[in-house]
């Protein structure tokens, strides 16, 4: 771990050091000796305040993957229900897009069991070669011999960067895989850079959506992010060959787990958001939860999906499944009508991939306004009921 030291102990005029930090983090006893306690960030402002006093150390990571020998593009091949997780073929894709002006091959890592039957689903997407660990072991998710495996093709490969879906179980894998590895790790990237020096420049939103940081990973490897589904676009191509597949196993010891899955239910199927071709979003312009009625009226009208923006799942108008943005669904809709949202960025931060957007508002300075190719000026209450007569007339001439 990086640390501030105190290089000597005793000062003079040691409550000016003291007070300097903004943490608190620098104490001195009656004497004048200064030590640091742990509520020291790192700020470093200590070593312009005291640069003979105060020196940062940081360890090396012990890191056996070192940068030089590191290359290729890996992506986690989520196996869920007898099927690869639409999101890993969307990094598989973005993997491909990036690996392409530096030769790099693209690798898929696939953890499973019985997964010999489907190889041919490998040929759609643009992959160079699929690793698998195949086993009967690996037929629950657990999460012990999952990031073995993991481990395991890291040791074997030395990728130079390795991408996983920000499912439930990705967000549960990829920390452990970053921890056991000394490497970095940035969760819920919406953008991807890889530079000609490998570095992979990793975008998310900051600072509560307000800025979007660019991440580097100087010193581990792999570099490592997860995405969540529908962030990136997927496509199948016509790829006419097979990769190359290669098979490894793990050794027994590794497969051990102290979990014991005694059964899974697959959860009903819900109206998934995601998926929808039509989306009408709700925001805090609506005042009241009876007032849901016209918005039901208009996307019935649509063949609709509702969805809200977060202040509306908090107040428990629906289950937060349905909330769009940063902490909610990122949606690729054809059609997004958005009803009095604002378009914070972090609303606006799941409706990246949306087609077209319809925005009505009362504020006609409404950040939504920005991101919306039609937006209406005005109350929703009179608006909202003009556009469903309009929609079932024109329905009923059809
Ligand atoms: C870390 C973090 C994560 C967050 N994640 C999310 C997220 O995932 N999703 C999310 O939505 N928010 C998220 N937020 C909250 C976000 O910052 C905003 O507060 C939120 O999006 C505002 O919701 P809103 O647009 O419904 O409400 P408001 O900002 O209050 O906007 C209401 C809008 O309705 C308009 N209006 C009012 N009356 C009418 C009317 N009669 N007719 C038409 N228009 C009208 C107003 O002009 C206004 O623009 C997050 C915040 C933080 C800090």
């Amino acid at each position: 771990m990086s640390r501030i030291t105190v290089k000597k102990s005793k000062v003079e005029h040691a409550q000016f050091y003291v007070d300097s930090c903004p943490f608190q983090a620098i104490t001195a006893d009656s004497e004048g000796y200064l030590s640091i306690n742990d509520q020291c960030r790192i700020c470093k402002l200590c070593l312009k305040f005291g640069p003979d006093l105060f020196s940062f150390e940081e360890d090396i990571p012990v890191n056996t993957f070192h940068q030089t020998q590191t290359k290729d593009i890996a992506v986690f091949l989520e196996w869920q229900h007898e099927k690869i997780h639409p999101v890993s073929w969307e990094l598989v894709c973005k993997a491909r897009e990036m690996a392409e002006p530096f030769q790099q091959k693209v690798i898929g890592i696939l953890v499973g069991a019985s997964l010999e039957k489907h190889k041919e689903e490998f040929s759609e997407y643009p992959l160079d070669e699929v690793v698998i660990y195949d086993s009967p072991d690996f037929i629950d998710f657990r999460i012990e011999p999952y990031s073995a495996a993991i481990i395991d093709f890291i040791q074997a490969y030395n990728p130079n960067v390795l991408l996983i879906g920000a499912t439930p179980l990705g967000r549960s894998l990829a920390p452990r895989i970053a921890i056991a590895c000394k490497t970095g790790l940035t969760a819920d990237c919406t953008g991807l850079e890889l530079r000609g020096n490998g570095a992979l420049i990793q975008t998310r939103p900051a600072f509560g959506g307000n800025i979007m940081a660019q991440i580097k990973t100087p010193m581990g490897r792999p570099q490592m992010a997860t995405v969540r589904p529908h962030v990136m676009n997927s496509k199948r191509v016509a790829h006419c060959s097979l990769p190359k597949t290669t098979c490894l196993s793990l050794e027994d010891a590794l497969k051990n787990s102290k979990i014991k899955v005694l059964e899974s239910r697959m959860k009903p199927p819900a109206q998934d958001l995601s998926e929808a071709d039509v989306v009408v979003a709700v925001g805090r312009g609506i005042k009241r939860p009876e007032d849901l009625r016209m918005i039901r009226d208009l996307a019935q009208s649509l063949s609709a999906v509702i969805a809200f923006s977060r202040p509306l799942i908090e107040a428990g108008w629906a289950d937060n499944r349905f909330q769009i943005g940063l902490s909610g669904r990122s949606i690729q809709p054809k059609l997004l009508v958005t009803i009095g949202i604002s378009g914070a960025v972090q609303f606006s931060a799941g409706i990246q991939g949306a087609g077209y957007v319809i925005a009505i508002n009362s504020d006609p300075d409404a950040p939504i306004f920005n991101v919306a190719d039609l937006g209406f000026v005005g109350d929703c209450y009179e608006i909202i009921p003009q556009v469903s007569s309009l929609l079932k007339s024109l329905r009923k001439k059809e």
